[in-house]
């Protein structure tokens, strides 16, 4: 990494001073060979004319020769004296006598007609560059010259010094791209072990940097989050560990299911209620052996829709009520309670009223048929009415001991229902028929409002109890009006029977507790009118065990509509089938 970095900076450092080197090289050397040649320029010009003061002056008294060495020497330049024609007097660098005729120089065209004159070009005798200047003299012209070779080598220097100096720098350069490479590959090796501890899970590796650079606010960025990350794992941690410790606290057995339906969590009950070997990671068909267990768990992960079964073979002789859930990752949550004593409970309850009712029976009847049979009798009044009240309540008490045995068969599922596709339009009929005379003796009228040709799969006989104590109701709660209205309308995948009358209605606190036993808006009227409490009850359970629902709405002075529904013949055997 070192090396790479190093080949960069020193090749940008290159390109810098390579770039800076040309620029001054072009832009530098020619302007200071353009001052040069201006102040070489303006240095032979006064010179010269000095030169032509002097001869105009000395002209006769010294010899031209001496004259233009002299000059030469004290002005460091070529010196030459011509005379009117153009023939070269004197020259302090050549032989005069042997020198071509000047007449036609340039310089000297200019001098000789009266002004000064300036020409660069390599010398016919010389066959060196010099820069000329010629100025007139009354007889005839001089000249100096300047070889401009001690301009370029003037020049020259200057670039040899840029040269050494793009040299110096350059390796000033290597010297600090050396540095700066070690310190930066120095700071990014750090991160990148930094980076490497993270990734494998030491969040308290930290980078320390106090510097403001880029690198130094990247490494400053990177330690913040390392600390974040931290504190948020050790967070979760804790809490994960509390959910732990809570879960493997409870007495119900938990078990989390992965989307792969392998065993991904579970707690100590579900450990100490596991018959086979569990761990997580195994299959979750090697933990747990129960069929319906297996089925609504897969349920669960196909539908994600939370379940709750009664489970009867995970623990044998045990009873499970498990209630299953989705879980967001994709997986499943299973969580399972012993319910054995709960139900044997329940069933015990169940068995004693149902064996008091049995029991009191036989009494009872017995103590209805004598009562009536001293009620044909002749009595006196006081008798009559006390007998009365005996038979009255006697009625009562049978009515109550059948309607807590049929609410004690329905409860417990041990009269199992036959269920088969029955005509909703019969079973309607049914309803309105039996209830017809009873109806019009109250001065009401029972009318089919709504009748579907279709069929729900559903035990005929319960049916007709659920509508018997719905019915009853009616008639009871709702005599005096004109009418009551049954009827069923069809839903997506299940019909929904309703009895409905124009009664008084019932108050909406009271609705939600309705269909549980011995629940009575009004006991002193219920008792009058010979209820016992338990007809909703019943209707209830008659409906629950159809797979069903049962429900009522009412507007208070206007009456009440009791609901239940049943399923649809056609679903129910489309489920059959699935099974
Ligand atoms: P009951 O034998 O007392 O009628 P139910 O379980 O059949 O017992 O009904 C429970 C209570 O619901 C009744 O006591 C009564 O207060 C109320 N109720 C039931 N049906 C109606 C109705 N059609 N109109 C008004 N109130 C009703």
């Amino acid at each position: 990494m070192r090396k790479r970095i190093f080949f960069k900076l020193f090749l940008l450092i290159i390109m810098v001073v390579g770039v800076s080197t040309a620029a001054l090289d072009i832009l530098v050397r020619r302007s200071w060979e353009a001052s040069l040649s201006a102040q070489l320029q303006r240095d032979l010009e006064d010179k010269v004319q000095m030169f032509a003061g002097r001869a105009n002056r000395e002209s006769g008294s010294i010899p031209f020769q001496q004259l233009a060495t002299e000059v030469a020497t004290a002005a460091h330049a070529r010196a030459t004296i011509i005379d009117r024609s153009g023939r070269v007097l004197a020259d302090s660098e050549a032989n005069s006598t042997e020198m071509e005729n000047h007449a036609t120089r340039p310089e000297f065209v200019s001098a000789l007609h009266g002004q000064m004159g300036g020409n660069t070009r390599t010398s016919h005798t010389l066959g060196v560059d010099f820069r000329y200047v010629a100025a007139p003299t009354s007889f005839g012209a001089v000249r100096l010259a300047y070889p401009l070779s001690s301009i370029r080598a003037d020049v020259r220097r200057v670039r040899l010094k840029l040269l050494e100096a793009s040299s110096t720098a350059l390796l000033v350069g290597f010297v600090f791209a050396l540095i700066g490479a070690e310190s930066i590959s120095r700071r990014l090796r750090r991160m990148v072990t930094f980076a490497q501890e993270i990734a494998a899970g030491n969040l308290s590796a930290r980078l320390p940097e106090t510097g403001s650079d880029e690198i130094a606010t990247l490494a400053i960025a990177l330690d913040k989050t390392a600390r974040q990350l931290e504190t948020n794992f050790r967070n979760l941690e804790t809490s994960r560990h509390q959910l732990e410790t809570l879960l493997n606290s409870m007495e119900d057995a938990v078990i989390a299911v992965s989307p792969a339906r392998e065993v991904a969590w579970f707690n100590g009950a579900m450990k100490r209620m596991s018959t086979s070997t569990i761990a997580v990671g195994t299959p979750l068909i090697r933990a747990a052996r129960d069929p319906d267990f297996l089925r609504v768990v897969a349920d669960v992960l196909d539908t994600r829709k939370t379940q709750t079964v009664t489970l009867y073979s995970v623990v044998p002789g045990r009873t499970f009520g498990m209630t299953s859930a989705p879980l967001p990752d994709g997986g499943a949550v299973c969580v399972l309670r012993d319910s054995t004593e709960i139900v044997r409970v329940e069933r015990t309850r169940r068995d004693f009223i149902a064996n008091v009712s049995h029991e009191l029976r036989t009494p009872l009847t017995s103590l209805l048929g004598y009562t009536e049979t001293l009620l044909d009798e002749p009595l006196d009044s006081k008798t009559h009415k006390f007998l009365e009240i005996i038979r009255r309540n006697a009625q009562r008490m049978s009515r109550l001991t059948d309607d807590l045995l049929t609410l004690a068969r329905v409860e417990s599922g041990e009269d199992p229902l036959e269920q088969a596709p029955v005509s909703v339009r019969e079973l309607l009929r049914d309803a309105q028929i039996s209830f017809n005379e009873v109806a019009r003796m109250k001065g009401l009228t029972i009318e089919v409002a709504q009748s579907p040709d279709i069929l729900v799969f559903a035990d005929k006989d319960a049916v007709h109890q659920v509508f018997t104590n719905l019915m009853d109701n009616a008639l009871k709660y709702a005599s005096g009006t004109k009418k009551i209205e049954i009827g069923a309308i069809e839903r997506a995948a299940d019909v929904e029977f309703f009895v409905r009358d124009f009664g008084p209605g019932i108050p909406s606190e009271h609705l939600a507790r309705l269909f549980e036993r011995f629940y009575r808006v009004d006991k002193a009227r219920s008792r009058e009118a010979g209820g016992t409490g338990l007809g909703l009850a019943i209707v209830k359970h008659i409906v629950l065990n159809h797979g069903g629902q049962a429900g009522v709405t009412s507007d208070l002075g206007h009456g009440a509509m009791f609901w239940f529904r049943l399923p649809l013949a056609k679903v129910q055997a489309e489920f059959t089938e699935q099974i």
